[in-house]
């Protein structure tokens, strides 16, 4: 049994993602409050290259093998259940993502640890983790403990800062072997976006279209809109539901989560699962006819009005401003 806190590090093409670097913060700080240190867990091929970029943790353990060349569930629980069961950590944090809510559950399964998911605030008290987890998709958080006073959790992309974890260095690598095998999936390829798409979560500043754009070719006026303002225009889900804009459109829980300059959310309600994806954008505009719609809640600018009439009137105007 120990104090130290195990990071799940997310990558893609040799580089961490974003989120390995918010969980790398707080595993920081949570390993300070309880006296441990971090170990941050690689899996995939030649992965021990990454340390430097790590150096928020004080070791790295590289797992290598074909098990793990690329992520599947059962080859990434079967390669990490004996490391997390022999390091018996306070905390193993990995992100709420789709490769780490897999994970996450897998383990938990696998070594009979408790599971908090959708974690956005973790605190270390007399050596007990308490952990803060969004539930109905935001709507209320709860509090949560291990009966254990260990386990698993999966912390939702933003609810930690990065920068905290940003931190080149050199830690201890060890690199080991992946054990088990991917349990009979196989991997076969990388289905990419349709080309020339854009990636919504680069983008400073997005023109979101909902529900009451009403039909395809209205979405012409959003794209105006943002071809006037610099910008591109993205989507809630029964927008791409029905076929109107790709799926690497989509804000929010099935979607990707943006965090532009500017969101501008049209003919959209504000459900849960939509805000789940844009509530960090530093600035949001709603423009809807219901003022009653839980997205002005979200927003810290409002127009209440027809989107017919306002977006071709603020192209205009955007326009005349040069
Ligand atoms: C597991 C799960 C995952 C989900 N994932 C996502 C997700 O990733 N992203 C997502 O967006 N949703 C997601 N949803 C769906 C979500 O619950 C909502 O159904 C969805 O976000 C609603 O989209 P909307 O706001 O465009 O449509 P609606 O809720 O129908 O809202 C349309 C809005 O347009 C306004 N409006 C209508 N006409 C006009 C007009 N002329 N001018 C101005 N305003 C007008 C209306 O007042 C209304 O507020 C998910 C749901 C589940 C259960």
């Amino acid at each position: 049994m120990s104090n130290d806190i195990f990071v799940l590090i997310e990558h893609r093409d040799g580089k961490v993602s974003e989120n390995a670097y918010e969980l790398l913060g707080k595993a920081r700080s949570l390993a300070a409050a309880a006296g441990g240190s971090v170990t941050a867990l690689v899996l995939g091929q030649g992965v021990g290259n990454m340390a430097s970029s790590l150096g928020a943790a004080n070791k790295v353990l590289a797992v290598e093998g074909d098990s793990v060349a690329q992520f599947t569930p059962t080859g990434y629980v079967n390669a990490l259940t004996p490391i997390v069961e022999t390091g018996n950590p306070l905390l193993t944090l990995v992100p709420n993502t789709a490769v780490g809510i897999d994970v996450a559950a897998g383990l938990s399964a696998a070594l009979k640890l408790p599971l908090a998911s959708y974690a956005i605030g973790i605190e270390i008290a007399d050596g007990l983790p308490s952990i803060v987890c969004q539930t109905l998709g935001g709507k209320i958080n709860t509090e949560v403990g291990f009966t254990v006073g260990r386990g698993i959790v999966a912390v939702n992309g933003g609810a930690f800062a990065a920068d905290d974890g940003r931190i080149e260095g050199q830690p201890l690598v060890e690199t080991l072997s992946a054990s088990g095998d991917a349990a009979g999936v196989v991997f076969k390829r990388f289905i990419e976006p349709e080309s020339g798409d854009v990636d919504i979560t680069k983008e400073d500043i997005l023109i979101s279209v909902g529900r009451g754009i009403e039909e395809k070719d209205n979405i012409e006026l959003a794209e105006e809109l943002a071809e006037a303002m610099g910008g591109a225009v993205c989507a809630s889900r029964p927008v791409v539901d029905a076929g109107w804009l790709p799926k690497s459109r989509q804000v929010g829980k099935s979607g990707q989560t943006v965090k532009p300059k500017l969101y501008v959310a049209v003919g959209i309600s504000g459900a849960p699962e939509h805000l789940e994806g844009m509530r960090d954008a530093e600035l949001v505009i709603a423009i809807n006819s219901d003022a009653s719609a839980p997205i002005f809640g979200a927003a810290h600018y409002g127009v209440v009005g027809d989107l017919f009439d306002i977006l071709p009137a603020l192209t205009e105007k955007i326009g005349e401003a040069g």
